[in-house]
């Protein structure tokens, strides 16, 4: 299985990725963005999915990042 991204990593940090959505400090963050309504997001219904920004990792579907963009 594909390792799950750590939140402390360089790559994380870089775009603000926290696996909790709410916990987020970011200018660009609005309530109930996460990542499994963000377009990125390659989970489906998964707890984990992956993300195109995150390659070769896993990042949680209550999760979010500061490239979220809102599904069509
Ligand atoms: Fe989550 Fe979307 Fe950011 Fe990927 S781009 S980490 S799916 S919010």
């Amino acid at each position: 299985a594909t390792a799950k991204l750590d939140e402390s990593s360089p790559q994380a940090a870089g775009l603000g990725y926290k696996h909790d959505a709410t916990t987020v400090k970011n200018a660009r963050y609005a309530a109930g963005q996460q990542c499994s309504n963000c377009a990125l997001y390659q989970g489906g219904d998964s707890a984990w999915g992956g993300c195109p920004l995150f390659a070769g990792k896993q990042v949680k579907a209550t999760g979010w990042c500061s490239a979220y963009s809102a599904a069509s």
